[in-house]
Order: C-alpha cells, then sequence, then structure tokens
C-alpha cells in the first residue's frame, strides 16, 4: 500500500536534550497510525518536528513522495497536512460556525466547502446545535469536537490529532474514538497520538510504541493489544 508519510532517522534536541533518537515511521494511504507511549516520550514533539513547528537536528520527511524536510510549516499545511494540537485549541470569541470556516480559510470551493461543513456536523450533531454559540463557551469536551472539526474543514489528506482524547469523560473518550473510524471511513489518512494506548491500538491499523524518544515496538494495532511487554507496560494488563 502507499505511504502517505514517511519519515526517516528523525532527530530533535531542546538544548542539550536528544528528545527525538532517530526515529522512523511511515503512514499508509487511507489508514490509521497510531503513537502511544508514556509522557515525554517524545510524541507530540514528533508531530511538531513534521510540521516544522520544532527545528530538527537530522533525518527526513517525505510526503506523497515529495521531500517535505525543509519546508516552512504554512508550505506544508497547503500540501494536506493539518495538526490539531493538545488542549482545545479553539478561538472562544469567534462562535463554533466561525471556527469552523476558520479550517477553511484557505479553501476557495464555497460548494465543496458547504459540502465538507455538513459532513463534519453529521459527525459533529452536537456542535450543528451549537452553530451560533461562543466556542469559549462549549464545554471541555466539546471544544475538543471543534478542535477536530475544524481540523476537517480544511480537507486534509493526512489529518495528525494529538491526543484527542485527553481529559474527556469515558463516553466522550468512546464517541472520539468512534469519528475518527468515521473520518478514516471517509479515506482521509490519520496520524493520532495518543496516552490512551487501548483505545488507540483498537483503531489503529499500524502502531509504534515511542520510548524516551525511540520506536521500541512497532506492529498491527491488533497485535500490539496482544503484545505482553505492550499490556503490562501500557494496557494495565498483568
Ligand atoms: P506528552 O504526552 O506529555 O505531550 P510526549 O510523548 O508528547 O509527552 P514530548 O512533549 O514530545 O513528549 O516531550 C519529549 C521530551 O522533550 C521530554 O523529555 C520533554 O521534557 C522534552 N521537551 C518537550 N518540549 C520541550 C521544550 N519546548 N523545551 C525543552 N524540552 C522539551
Amino acid at each position: 500500500m502507499q505511504s502517505v508519510l514517511s519519515i526517516e532517522n528523525l532527530n530533535v534536541h531542546y538544548g542539550s536534550i536528544h528528545a527525538i533518537k532517530g526515529i522512523s515511521l511511515e503512514v499508509k494511504k487511507g489508514q490509521i497510525a497510531t503513537l502511544i507511549g508514556a509522557n515525554g516520550a517524545g510524541k507530540t514533539t514528533t508531530l511538531n518536528a513534521i510540521t516544522n513547528l520544532v527545528k530538527k537536528s537530522g533525518g527526513k520527511i517525505l510526503f506523497e513522495g515529495e521531500d517535505i524536510t525543509n519546508l516552512s510549516t504554512h508550505e506544508i499545511v497547503s500540501r494536506g497536512i493539518v495538526l490539531v494540537p493538545e488542549g482545545r485549541k479553539i478561538f472562544p470569541n469567534l462562535t463554533v460556525y466561525e471556527n469552523l470556516m476558520m479550517g477553511a480559510y484557505s479553501r476557495r470551493d464555497q460548494e465543496k466547502i458547504k459540502k465538507d461543513l455538513n459532513w463534519t456536523l453529521t459527525l459533529f450533531p452536537r456542535l450543528r446545535e451549537r452553530l451560533k454559540q461562543l466556542g469559549g463557551t462549549l464545554s471541555g469536551g466539546e471544544q475538543q469536537m471543534l478542535a477536530v472539526a475544524r481540523g476537517l474543514m480544511s480537507k486534509p489528506k493526512l489529518l495528525m490529532l494529538d491526543e484527542p482524547s485527553l481529559g474527556l469523560a469515558p463516553l466522550l473518550v468512546k464517541e472520539v474514538f468512534q469519528i475518527i473510524e468515521e473520518i478514516r471511513k471517509e479515506g482521509v489518512t490519520i496520524l493520532l497520538v495518543e496516552q490512551n494506548a487501548f483505545a488507540a491500538l483498537k483503531v489503529a491499523d499500524y502502531a509504534y510504541v515511542l520510548e524516551t524518544g525511540k520506536v521500541v515496538i512497532q506492529d498491527s494495532g491488533k497485535d500490539l493489544l496482544n503484545n505482553d511487554d505492550v499490556r503490562k507496560a501500557y494496557l494495565g494488563i498483568a
């Protein structure tokens, strides 16, 4: 299967801290790949390095076969890579509708934007009910949904989600993962970063386990759910 994103030997330093130590990974077209691992393992840094929000000290990043290692964040986004960052970074003083349209700001195809808005609101019915409400008045979970929905409005080829389930009540966590599967069904390729390893492995086609800046295990989501080391260390199952 065709690879959408390919990372070769990525290295990132924060001053003297060697945060990413030669990570290589691949995300295949139409699939969900996930990065799991403990706090501080380097998951967010990897996403930020892909989008050039942090400086790489080495490595190569290919998107749809083209070298994007040294492109600006703006150029990377305009190629179709969207990062939904950790922690509800929506615009609190804009309405839900305006927040969603911010996601489509670089698009000109009004008809398709309308169609995508409708699809997005079908995925997130709660947002449809609150289109005129200010983003800041939504509950935490709804703001998280809005951040993902806004990402979708840019019609990404690769959607990167950083901890979309963080801080959500269990029912909402379930809903978020169902929505992630729905998004994949529409053909969007997804790179998912999660601390909720169990939920992430259940939806992921392929998974990478990160420990202190290195990939220590990689396999299909299904096989990692049955991997004894992963079960002990990340799923709390002896
Ligand atoms: P989390 O789930 O907490 O976001 P993570 O797996 O995403 O964890 P990173 O945030 O990527 O991990 O952090 C990787 C390492 O880099 C950690 O040791 C962290 O302390 C360090 N680090 C991250 N950001 C910075 C920064 N801006 N300056 C210095 N060190 C940083």
